[in-house]
């Protein structure tokens, strides 16, 4: 499992994260909901070596510590990354697109594989493998940055805010990729604003509220609970 223990980052003398605690266990879906500004981010750049966490903190996955590391040493314990705002390539095709985030792959046969599986997970990505990344539909771009982020065919994913910015019809059709994409043997960390979307699908969820943990359970306890309903659900 994924272990973070009194996870805290600062930026200057802001700290964004204050000392929180999560855990992600193999095959789960696991998510973090919260408001503009709470942290979700931060967390996932923090275990993926995209930013230092302070001294006092601890983040291992399967036992094995990864704070320290950077982005391409945690993708080589199969960590992956999938960052918010898609951040494709745009000049590039969506082949190149895919290549790149293969950089991992040991082999041409893994890189072709990884290709493939992303082919299979989106077939309108294989149908556009020509066009160029910034000329594709939003949802296409999610497609794209999902897709990229499995490559290396990690273990664990961490989506940051895959619905972002998604029509309502791809939101859903994004949220059933997640739990196909769990279902194919993927331990998952999901960033959400969509909280009920993203409750729905979670085996566990944490309430990120400035910095901290505040609420935590599992996913359709938290859907029923009355402070998540008024804060996250709209009432
Ligand atoms: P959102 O849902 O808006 O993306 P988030 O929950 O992901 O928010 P973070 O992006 O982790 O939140 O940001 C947490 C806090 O840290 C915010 O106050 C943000 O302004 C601040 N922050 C994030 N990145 C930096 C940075 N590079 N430099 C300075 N402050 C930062």
């Amino acid at each position: 499992m994924l272990k973070a223990e009194n996870l805290s980052v600062s930026y200057g003398g802001i700290q964004a994260l204050r000392g929180i605690s999560l855990e992600v266990p193999l095959g789960k879906i696991v998510t973090l909901i919260g408001a503009n500004g709470a942290g979700k981010s931060s967390t996932l750049r923090a275990i993926s070596g995209l930013v230092k966490a302070r001294r006092e903190s601890t983040v291992t996955w399967k036992e094995k510590n990864l704070l320290g590391l950077n982005p391409e040493q945690v993708l080589e314990h199969g960590v992956a990354l999938c960052p918010e705002g898609r951040r494709i390539f745009p000049h590039l095709t969506v082949l190149e697109n895919l290549r790149l985030g293969g950089y991992g792959c040991k082999s041409k046969e893994e890189l072709e594989a990884g290709i493939e599986r992303a082919y299979t997970l989106f077939p309108r990505l294989k149908e556009r493998s020509w066009q160029k990344g910034g000329t594709l539909s939003g949802g296409e771009q999610q497609m794209l940055a999902v897709g990229r982020a499995l490559m290396s065919d990690p273990e664990l994913v961490m989506l940051d805010e895959p619905s972002m910015g998604l029509a309502p019809k791809l939101v859903e059709e994004v949220f059933e990729i997640i739990e196909q994409i769990n279902a194919e043997g993927k331990t998952v960390l999901l960033v959400e604003q969509n909280a009920f979307a993203a409750l729905r699908i979670a085996d566990y969820a944490y309430v990120l509220e400035v910095g901290e943990i505040t609420l935590e359970g599992p996913g359709n306890t938290l859907l029923d609970d009355p402070r998540v309903i008024s804060a996250y659900l709209g009432g």
